[in-house]
């Protein structure tokens, strides 16, 4: 295999456009004069419209982990009790940053490959009679592919007072996530995802509501603390040196996600998500989310079947047949599933060749599939939208 061909389908990092690459040249600057002030803001405006809000939108060097402390150190007292709904393993990651910045944590809990429930949040507020300060949730649950319905249970939360806290990292310019309309309190993203740049940018946003309690989060803090970035905005920096050719890089990413428009890209990774389920029921196999109405348009969970090892089957889609899939997180799902990832630089034509890895892979490990099933469903499902939009 040529191996710059490759063709990577994990949930992140997901594959750079070469415009992206291409800016990240660009040579570097002095991050306190103009010319950053200029770049900083034009990606700041940029990233409103992405975000849906009229709050402003602030970027920091880190991993999407990062969101989870800035978002809790900022908006939430030290020691406050939180609930955490957990639906997977960021769920589970997300409640141990929690711990380990010092919060009392509750916790809701669902079965793997199921989403939250609005009304199960209700009942559990309403007997915590005003304890809980922050709700914290996936909007798109990347280890299982299951979203959440975020949008009602937030619509919850505000009812008992509390903020709602939405790690949309693996969702964020793919799913529909309008911040302002629906009323969230706390969005953050990472850039590796949806975004289509590399790892290290962490992007976030408060409303209104977050930034009234800013005041009394007492949480200890340094280089998360947003104050510093709010009172540097008005001149276009940050407090700390900004990681500048990631900066470029998102710069032209997000020109690239305005320039297709956020509804149609919203629509391509609602197609994609609709072949690579497809595409994978025709081939026999089974999806880890059985609610069609909760499953995730950046990311497709599918069970390894019976009788087939599941590093032996990456290894093959990737090593034979060109294709880096994800493999399950956590314990259990380790050996249970295998993930396609089609978020961010991703085209349907992308979706077709990773399923053809995984039937290939199959029918090599001597698994008994059809050759050409999930690409025909797949294929059909494309037709048939493009044809619907004529
Ligand atoms: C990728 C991801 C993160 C952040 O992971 P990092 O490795 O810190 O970038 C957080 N939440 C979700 C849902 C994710 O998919």
């Amino acid at each position: 295999m040529l191996n710059e061909k490759i063709a990577l389908h994990t949930p992140g990092p997901t594959p750079i456009p070469p415009q992206v690459s291409a800016a990240m040249t660009q040579p570097m600057i002095n991050h306190r004069g103009e010319g950053f002030s200029r770049l900083y803001r034009d990606i700041t405006a940029k990233l409103q419209t992405v975000f849906q809000t009229k709050e402003q939108v602030y970027v920091l060097a880190g991993s999407g982990s990062a969101g989870w402390e800035t978002a809790m150190v900022n908006f939430v007292p030290a020691g406050a009790k939180v609930l955490n709904i957990v639906i997977g393993d960021f769920g589970e990651r997300w409640v141990k940053a929690n711990r380990a910045l010092g919060y009392q944590v509750e916790r809701l809990d669902y079965a793997i490959g199921t989403a939250s429930r609005p009304e199960d949040v209700d009942t559990f507020l309403s007997k915590q009679e005003g304890a809980i300060q922050a709700v914290c949730l996936q909007h798109n649950e990347t280890s299982t592919g299951v979203s959440n319905p975020v949008h009602e249970i937030a619509q919850v939360v505000a009812k008992h007072g509390a903020l709602v806290l939405v790690d949309a990292v693996s969702s964020l310019g793919a799913l529909p996530l309008p911040m302002d309309e629906w009323g969230l309190d706390v969005v953050f993203t990472g850039s590796q995802k949806a975004l289509m740049c590399p790892p290290g940018l962490m992007m976030i946003a408060a409303s209104q509501k977050a930034w009234a309690r800013a005041e009394k989060a007492n949480a200890p803090r340094f280089f998360f603390d947003l104050k510093g970035h709010r009172d540097g905005f008005a001149k276009g920096q940050t407090p700390q040196t900004p990681a500048i050719s990631l900066l470029y890089g998102l710069q032209a990413a997000l020109q690239m996600v305005l320039e297709e428009g956020i509804e149609q890209g919203q629509e391509r990774h609602r197609l994609m998500g609709e072949m690579a389920r497809a595409g994978a029921q025709a081939t026999g196999l089974e999806l880890l989310c059985q609610d069609e109405g909760f499953a995730s348009n950046t990311v497709t969970a599918v069970k390894i079947p019976q009788g087939v090892e599941a590093s032996t089957f990456r290894k093959a889609a990737q090593k034979s047949f060109g294709v880096v899939l994800a493999g399950g997180q956590g314990k259990i799902m380790k050996d249970m599933i295998f993930r396609i990832g089609h978020m961010g630089y991703v085209t349907p034509n992308d979706v077709l060749v990773a399923l053809a890895a995984v039937e290939n892979s199959l029918a090599l490990l001597g698994y008994p599939v059809q050759v050409g099933n999930a690409v025909a469903a797949a294929q059909r499902v494309w037709l048939l939208q493009v044809s619907a939009n004529k």
